[in-house]
């Protein structure tokens, strides 16, 4: 069954959201756990996930924060490298690389992200369902004293706001930096009302997402869900029942295995009924689900992989000593009892792409230089000539950035025989501090020999150089002169 013909069936049956009451009214999951293979995996999984999470603010490489994004300053540290907002190329590409890569890994592994690896999944199904399951009791079993009494929901409620301030904290590292958020965190509210109104409404959000509004982000709010159907085929790894062995299903199945011998030989014999499935139809798969739906009504959108209706119906097989992966990852081709074939079109043109993406960024990457420098021209006249006409003066601005991690000293120079000089300071010397959010900008003249100027163009193209210790780069910049003769009378 597709996607379509899950949404068919809804059409057919005037069934709505798997959280949804037919009345409108939200249908509270409280999924039951199913330990099995599949969960212990994904545990140590979400558990590495959260601490890698937690501590990559807490890691600097080159002095700098490893990943830092830093909007207000339109900044962006990844392991070590800054970008500008004049990056914008290499922001392209790495914009590009992230959506060809998220395409090509939903082609092979389905909404394996999803089940896997998405901080809503891992956070809610690791952190807080379990202190939701530790003070207010797991489905299925029998409560406790804490668990029963008017306790257990205040300290899950102190809990999860004690774990969202934690978190919105780590999240606002990524975007504030870990220095200034000790400071932030060491200061009074009063001495920073506006970031302790960030921090108070960042863990507002993260309460009402784990606290209320749950698998409702998976299911009606998550953009990638919603493309799901347009990036997987039937050739893409999904989790999938396996009607062929699991039809037809019924509780009575060992019951039905004897047919009954009729007593009276002039009575023709019952019709044959057909051999039972393996499913018993004990609905575990539909009891442990975290988005509510039944995985034996085909793929569907609400489906987010996270594999724990395999382990349930594993261990119901195990029960009835029947084979496990009645419910299996697989594919719908598979399932259909066709060829999976690895290699298609979208598997061949997602890799090239993404070849070509990730190639260009290094070359990008590799080729920009520890210093920028950008050459504008001043407002006012094009030029100036001396008062016999035979010297003409620019007025430029030139803008260096410093993208070192340390202070450096840089000298600007004019390459070539062109007789291109600076007015008044031979080698414009510059210091420039550990920050590329601080540029330096000189105003400069250069003064040329009117002679230069090619006749009749009025132009002329000179090299700057700029050169520290150990790093140099050269800009080309074309400076204006009269148009006529070379050189006045
Ligand atoms: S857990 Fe397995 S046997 Fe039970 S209803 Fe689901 S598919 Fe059928
Ligand atoms: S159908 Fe299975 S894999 Fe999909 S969300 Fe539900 S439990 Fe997880």
């Amino acid at each position: 069954m597709t996607i379509t013909d899950a949404q068919k069936r809804v059409e057919r049956e005037g069934g709505t959201l798997s959280t949804l009451r037919e009345d409108g009214s939200r249908k509270w999951l409280r999924p039951r756990v199913s330990p099995g293979r599949f969960l212990s995996r994904r545990r140590a999984f979400a558990w590495l996930l959260i601490i890698i999470f937690t501590a990559i603010p807490y890691i600097r490489i080159n002095g700098k924060p490893s990943i830092l994004l830093d909007i207000t300053r339109r900044e962006f540290t990844f392991f070590g490298k800054t970008f500008l907002p004049t990056d914008t190329l290499l922001l392209a590409l790495f914009i590009v690389s992230v959506f060809v890569s998220i395409f090509l890994m939903t082609a092979l592994l389905g909404r394996v992200w999803c089940g896997w690896a998405c901080p809503q999944t891992v956070y809610m199904e690791f952190l807080y369902r379990p202190l939701e399951r530790l003070f207010t009791g797991a489905p299925g079993r029998k409560k406790n004293r804490l668990q029963s009494s008017s306790w257990g929901p205040i300290l899950k409620f102190i809990s999860y706001v004690i774990v969202s301030l934690f978190l919105a904290h780590t999240f606002l590292a990524y975007f504030v930096g870990i220095d200034r958020l000790v400071t932030w965190i060491g200061r009074s509210p009063l001495d920073h009302p506006t970031s302790f109104l960030v921090i108070v409404i960042v863990t507002a959000l993260i309460l009402f997402d784990f606290g209320f509004f749950r698998e409702q982000l998976c299911i009606v709010a998550c953009p990638y869900g919603r493309f799901q159907s347009v990036m997987l085929d039937r050739n893409s790894l999904i989790i999938s029942y396996d009607p062929n062995r699991g039809e037809p299903r019924g509780r009575m199945r060992r019951a039905r295995k004897t047919a009954p011998t009729p007593v009276d030989l002039t009575v023709s014999a019952p019709p044959k009924e057909p051999e039972p499935g393996d499913c018993i139809d004990c609905k575990m798969c539909v009891v442990t689900c975290p988005t509510g739906i039944d995985i034996r009504d085909g793929l569907q959108l609400e489906c987010i992989g996270c594999a724990q209706c395999i382990d349930a119906c594993d261990a119901v097989m195990d029960k009835i000593d029947r084979p496990r992966g009645l419910i299996r990852y697989s594919t719908q081709e598979a399932i259909d009892g066709k060829k999976t074939h690895l290699i298609r079109p979208r598997v061949v043109l997602y890799p090239l792409l993404l070849t070509v993406a990730v190639t260009a960024f290094i070359v990008v990457l590799v080729g920009k230089k520890p210093i920028d420098m950008t050459i504008l021209r001043e407002q006012g006249l094009p030029y100036v000539a001396t008062g016999d006409g035979s010297m003409i003066t620019n007025n430029i601005k030139i803008k260096l950035v410093n993208r070192l991690p340390h202070r450096q000293s840089f000298r600007i120079t004019i390459l070539g025989d062109s007789g291109a000089t600076f007015v008044g300071s031979p080698d414009n010397a510059v210091t420039l501090e550990a920050d590329p959010r601080v540029p330096v900008t000189l105003g400069v003249a250069i003064s040329t020999p009117r002679g230069a100027f090619a006749p009749g163009g009025g132009q002329l193209t000179i090299t700057l150089h700029v050169e520290g210790e150990g790093v140099s780069k050269e800009q080309s910049y074309r400076l204006l002169g009269p148009r006529g003769a070379a050189n006045p009378g």
